[in-house]
């Protein structure tokens, strides 16, 4: 077995990693490390939770070890989508550089420039930064990449998804053509294949399979769900998720709970904390520092749930989180994988919940395509129909089923904006519950069950038994906008 002293890193990289408490080096980091040492490009196909951050950074500080940092010249540069993952990466680098002299900047929005302006000015090692801010602060003429030595391109899947490959083009034409490039992608999609085809030069090829979602250490479960009454629907949709949260008793330590739409995440965590639950939302129309507190308290332990859309916790890196709850499935296959990947970091065991209304049927089934097994039905879970929940602001607020906007989900930017802003057009499908064909109150059958129980979890038998060794997502990614049918509506 490969131990991080065979990796040539940098003595004051492997103390630090130490120190962190890492015993041996991951996958992808494993394959990763040595090319990206020898000056090579490397294109890292791995999601969040196999170690990728690390890396890309080890060998980075190992790189950036000599020479010194000029004024406005950044010698490396980390691209992350959104700004919470551009700030873990910052986290990550005051890990593993604690015993350098290293400098860097985080360069995302809802901070202000003249703080980071001020950091750039002085010179700085590492520049992190989600691309817009970047760009941003090219143009205002504070910064220049000519200097950049090693540019990394973190979660590239999730750029495209987000409009900012334009903007990922423009950055790489105005970094220098020698330079090193470290590209990480979680899947590779047309489009990221013909950019790393442009941009990268003979790049050693890491490919890590997806652990979330094929791994063991996530249990998986689904409960389908179907209102008594159209108009009771989005109440027995919040009864059921507390039930469910009940069923797994303290072995749900806490959760983050996630909704396709920030309306839910607003409405589900006024819910949850009316119901007595410790409940916070987290979303990109929430002031950054609310978001950054939030979070704080949910990694710290002082929050048990976490309501949370896509984008505001793509890719974050909280370790212990005991289960995650799709309140609503996702319409692009790709988000349950990214969801998912919450729990069950690092090694430990986790479980994952979601919730199955009638017309989200055909998003569970291009989940299970995409993770290549059938999600296991859990039958029984009551729905607590008859339970009290009084209405309030809170059911008011509860969004009425539109007439569709039927509008595409645009792929360009429309501007450059900060993650909040682009949030919509990942968070945007409606899951509003729809009218049933048949009234069953069927989730109502059980009173509520006791803390602590455990349900029995029927897996359904396979649909299609695939090559279970191939690695799944790879390969025949569908651009999200293909795969969205005409019928989903918009809220945006
Ligand atoms: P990432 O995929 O970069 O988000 O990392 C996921 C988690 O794994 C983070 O909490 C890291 O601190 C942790 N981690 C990274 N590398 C290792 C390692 N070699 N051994 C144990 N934990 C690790």
């Amino acid at each position: 077995m490969i131990k991080f002293s065979d990796l040539k890193l940098d003595k004051k990289v492997l103390n630090a990693v130490e120190e962190a408490g890492y015993e041996t080096p991951t996958p992808i980091q494993e394959g990763a490390i040595p090319p990206a040492l020898e000056g090579r490009d490397v294109l890292g196909i791995a999601q969040t939770g196999t170690g990728k951050t690390a890396s890309f950074v080890l060998p980075m500080i190992t790189l950036l070890g000599r020479g010194r940092a000029r004024a406005r010249m950044p010698r490396s540069l980390v691209l992350a989508p959104t700004r919470e993952l551009a700030a873990q990466v910052a986290e990550n680098f005051d890990i593993y550089a604690k015993n350098t002299k290293l400098t860097k900047a985080l360069l995302i929005g809802g901070v202000s420039f003249k703080e980071q302006d001020k950091l750039i000015d002085k010179g700085v090692d590492v520049l992190i930064a989600t691309p817009g801010r970047l760009l941003d602060h090219f143009e205002r003429g504070k910064l220049l990449l000519t200097g950049v030595q090693i540019m990394v391109v973190d979660e590239a899947d999730r750029m495209l998804d987000m409009g900012f490959i334009p903007d990922i083009e423009r950055i790489f034409s105005l970094t220098p053509f020698t330079r090193q490039t470290l590209f990480f992608s979680a899947t590779m999609a047309p489009e990221i294949e013909r950019i790393t085809n442009t941009f990268l030069s003979n790049p050693a090829k890491v490919e890590v399979a997806r652990a979330a979602t094929t791994g063991e250490n996530i249990e998986q479960g689904v409960v389908m769900f179907k209102a008594s009454r159209r108009d009771r629907a989005a109440k027995e949709k919040r009864d059921l998720l507390r039930a469910m949260i009940e069923r797994e008793g303290e072995a749900c330590s806490n959760a983050i709970i996630f909704c396709n739409r920030k309306v839910d995440v607003d409405i589900v965590a006024k819910s949850l904390k009316k119901h007595g639950y410790e409940a916070e939302p987290i979303h990109g129309d929430l002031e950054q520092s609310k978001r950054m507190e939030v979070l704080a308290r949910f990694r710290e332990g002082d929050l048990r749930f976490l309501c949370a859309s896509d984008v505001a916790a793509r890719g974050l890196d909280i370790p212990k989180v005991s289960h995650v709850f799709n309140y609503d499935v996702p319409s692009h296959a790709e988000d349950y994988v990214h969801r998912i990947g919450r729990t069950g970091r690092a090694g430990r065991s986790g479980k994952t919940l979601m919730i199955c209304a009638p017309q989200d049927e055909k998003n569970l089934a291009a989940i299970e395509r995409l993770v290549n097994q059938p999600v296991p039905r859990i039958e029984g879970v009551a729905g607590a129909a008859d339970s009290v929940d009084t209405p309030t602001a809170e059911v008011e607020a509860s969004p009425k089923p539109e007439t569709a906007k039927r509008s595409r989900p645009s792929r360009k930017r429309v501007s450059r904006k900060t993650s909040a802003e682009t949030e919509t057009q990942t968070a945007d499908t409606v899951t509003e519950q729809q009218p049933e064909a048949i009234p069953a109150a069927e989730i109502a059958k059980e009173a509520a069950p006791r803390k602590g129980r455990r349900e029995k979890s029927e897996d359904r038998p396979a649909r299609k038994q695939q090559d279970n060794n191939k690695v799944v997502g790879m390969g025949d990614h569908l651009p999200s906008f293909i795969a969205m049918s005409f019928d989903e509506r918009r809220t945006d």
